[in-house]
């Protein structure tokens, strides 16, 4: 086990994709099953700057991914048949679930139609106050507001500065650093006060953008109806939960929770921490939401399901279906399970 963990991770990601060798690894690494990330799903764009591209896949991808699940055989199952694997130990054929983040429109428009031909559940995770239209999406805004400018001034740690961002490798560049600099500020708070002032120089509205992307409740109440859909709550403001005191973060998850209940007349038993990182959830969050009694809650760290997993129910990983990376082969690699030990250095669970 040592000595094979030791030539993987010499031999790189790129070099296991080449070979096959991720093949070799499955039954080590692809674990029982896996619950896949989706955010935007929607035809490509022809935009040379993309930052958030590997937020979004195309709905030929989707097909294709849905396809290649059917090919091996993979179940394609609910959360709740999911998590009823887990305690029962049902694990003779491999499954994948399906999650959606945020509640954007195109999940309706162009992920439900393909969803539907394959008969495949989805859940969607629904940011409250992204479905009121009052939500701040900012990581969209930082890409609207570079997009249009040549430069941009940031206040960062006190100073005014000056950032180029009049091509294509410059404004990516700004976006890294200024993507990176938000997620630090030390409050959600902070981040929206900063982008919302950030986008009245670049005269764009920050404040219209959850409307103009996410379904409204009205939109909701029909899209929940389809009974391939599984509506759970992303809290109110999409927040980084560790930011907040223990009792605003347990406020931010039961409150959307029964938002979400009142407005769509149906119980919420689901949830996903937003960006779902090591610096966004972890103990204390994995608690209060074992404490609030969710059937599971996902994470974003990256990992496939193991039976242990069954004890840990709201702090699951995920495997993203990242943008940048719609391929069969990239596809195949995920799949195995093989680039999530990598990254995890051949460790299981991580529900710390
Ligand atoms: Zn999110």
């Amino acid at each position: 086990m040592k000595k094979l963990r030791s030539m993987v991770i010499r031999l790189g990601l790129e070099t296991m994709a080449s070979t096959g060798v991720y093949r070799l690894l499955q039954p080590l690494t692809g674990g029982v099953g896996f619950i896949l990330m989706l955010h935007h799903v929607r035809p490509a764009s022809a935009a040379a700057f993309q930052p958030n591209r590997h937020l979004e896949i195309t709905p030929d991808f989707l097909a294709t991914t849905l396809q290649n699940l059917r090919a091996h055989d993979i179940d394609i199952v609910s959360l709740d048949e999911a998590r009823h694997r887990l305690a029962t130990r049902q694990f003779a054929r491999r499954f994948a679930v399906f999650t959606f983040d945020d509640g954007y429109r195109d999940n309706r428009d162009y992920a439900l139609p393909i969803m539907r031909r394959f008969e495949a559940p989805m859940t969607v995770y629904v940011a409250s106050d992204f479905a009121a239209g009052t939500g701040r999406l900012w990581w969209v805004a930082l890409e609207r507001c570079l997009a249009r400018s040549e430069a941009v001034t940031v206040p960062i740690d006190g100073i005014e500065t000056r950032i180029e961002t009049a091509t294509a490798a410059e404004k990516q560049a700004a976006f890294a650093r200024l993507h990176d600099h938000f997620r630090s500020l030390p409050t959600d708070h902070d981040i929206n006060a900063a982008i919302g002032a950030l986008a009245r120089r670049c005269g764009i509205d920050d404040a219209t953008i959850s409307r103009e992307l996410c379904l409204s409740w009205d939109e909701l109440k029909a899209f929940a109806a389809d009974p391939l859909v599984t509506i759970g709550a992303h809290t109110i403001s999409h927040c980084n939960l560790a930011h907040e005191t223990a009792e605003q973060a347990r406020h931010e998850i039961v409150a959307s929770r029964e938002r979400i209940a009142d407005a769509l007349e149906c119980p919420v038993r689901h949830f996903a921490y937003p960006y779902g990182d090591k610096a966004a959830a972890g103990r204390r969050e994995f608690d209060i939401a074992t404490t609030l009694g969710f059937d599971t809650a996902v994470t974003t760290r990256p990992g496939m399901l193991f039976p242990g997993h069954v004890d840990h129910l709201t702090a699951l990983p995920r495997l993203s279906l990242n943008g940048n990376f719609q391929t069969g082969r990239a596809l195949s690699v995920l799949m195995s399970g093989a680039a999530t030990a990598l990254w995890n250095g051949f460790r299981r669970i991580d529900a710390q």
